[in-house]
């Protein structure tokens, strides 16, 4: 590339160090494309329930947006981090339709939608684009709307859109994802997360690069959004706790370094692959994500909800070993790109026998601290 533009393209200046290149496997983040029984599509069920959980304070958001901008004509939505498959559109549908019904009950001509759909250039578009007919059809049906369907490839590490231009920001189990893994995580070997066994400073790198990523983040919206705009996001995040570095035992990631382990332990796997191999991602606390968020100063909290999270398992009886494998793919369709990328094809299945069978062993762990964090914000 001609080196005059590397600086001008913020995605790849923001990521431009060392740490790129002892992590290639972060390039291939994305959910499992299509629409079979791996695919991301088929194994969201969570995720839906995620943002069914959120969907009042969306709606809540959507009407002090509509009232505090006084009835704007033209509204333009962003959705980062959408995915492919039907869970992209159910938050912009939400949005459509509480607009919709709002202007009816004020008697005001409802305004014409731009809908923003943004993922990482490897998410699969042509699966989520095909469903856009089936949207707009409901969406003629129920609110009359008048809507037009965007692609917006990139990362949302990065600028997406232009200045001052969006109304209403929405982004759900997308913003865990961090723009790299972590430096100084050598003595984190053996897991790919953090666990309850994992030395301090591991704690200490995940939360410093989630600092600096959602810092970023925050920043290039405010650029991106009209004062009172709002946004409503939803994080994977983690209980209030003495010890930063306590995760359940049936945590998924801890699952999946155990079902690691037990392909090291039968030599499919070298040790020092598998200590290669680190989640670019982080589960905040509410205090580390109202931290970020006054440090950095753009946006007001205007509500922030804390959910239960419920893996599922605790529906099933030990060595159900169907309940499992649907357990074990819901964790495969979020992390098979990157763990081809770093291990290879050939160890996939094996590694989701072995998860399955871990999970069926934690059928009765009721200490589960993982949590959903909704947060309702305005651009000051
Ligand atoms: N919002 C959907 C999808 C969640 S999966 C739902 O609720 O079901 C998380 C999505 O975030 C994935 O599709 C992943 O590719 C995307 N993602 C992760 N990091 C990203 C980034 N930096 N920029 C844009 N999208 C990102």
């Amino acid at each position: 590339m001609d080196p005059r533009f590397i600086n001008t393209i913020p995605s790849l200046s923001y990521n431009d160090d060392k740490c790129d290149d002892e992590y290639a496997f972060v390039k291939a983040l994305c959910m499992s494309g299509g629409d079979g029984t791996n695919s991301y599509s088929a194994n969201s069920r969570l995720q839906r329930k995620v943002l069914t959980m959120a969907k009042p304070v969306l709606v809540k958001t959507t009407e002090e947006m509509m009232m505090s901008l006084d009835f704007p004509t033209y509204i333009k939505v962003a959705e980062l981090g959408c995915s492919s498959g039907q869970n992209t559109f159910l938050a912009i549908s939400e949005i459509i339709n509480t607009i919709s019904v709002l202007c009816q009950h004020v008697n005001k001509n409802p305004p014409e939608i731009d809908c923003c759909l943004n993922d990482l250039p490897e998410n699969d578009f042509n699966t989520t684009f095909k469903f856009v007919p089936f949207f707009n059809k409901e969406l003629m049906i129920t609110s009359k709307a008048s809507c037009f369907v965007y692609g917006a490839p990139g990362s949302f590490y990065s600028r997406l859109f232009s200045r001052n231009s969006l109304h209403i920001i929405h982004s759900s189990y997308a913003l865990h994802w961090l723009s790299k893994v972590p430096e100084k995580l050598e003595n984190n070997k053996g897991n790919v997360y953090i666990t309850s066994s994992s030395p301090q400073s591991a704690y200490k790198a995940y939360l410093n690069q989630f600092q600096k990523d959602f810092s970023m983040f925050l920043r290039l919206r405010s650029e991106e959004i009209v004062s009172n705009g709002r946004m409503v996001l939803t994080f994977i995040g983690r209980n209030t706790l003495n010890d930063p570095l306590y995760r359940d035992c049936c945590h998924f990631w801890t699952l999946l370094s155990k079902s690691l382990r037990d392909l090291v332990f039968e030599g499919l796997v070298s040790e020092s692959k598998l200590d290669a191999f680190n989640m670019p991602f982080y589960d905040p606390n509410v205090q580390e994500l109202k931290q970020v968020i006054r440090n950095e100063g753009s946006f007001e909290i205007n509500e922030l909800e804390t959910h239960g999270f419920d893996l599922g398992h605790s529906n099933y009886e030990e060595d159900d070993y169907e309940a499992g494998h649907d357990e074990a793919n819901c964790i495969r369709a979020v992390s098979e790109p990157m763990l081809v990328a770093h291990f290879g094809e050939d160890i996939i299945d094996t590694l989701f026998d072995k998860y399955a069978h871990h999970v069926t062993q934690h059928a009765n762990c009721r200490n589960k601290t993982t949590v959903s964090l909704v947060v309702s914000l305005t651009k000051k």
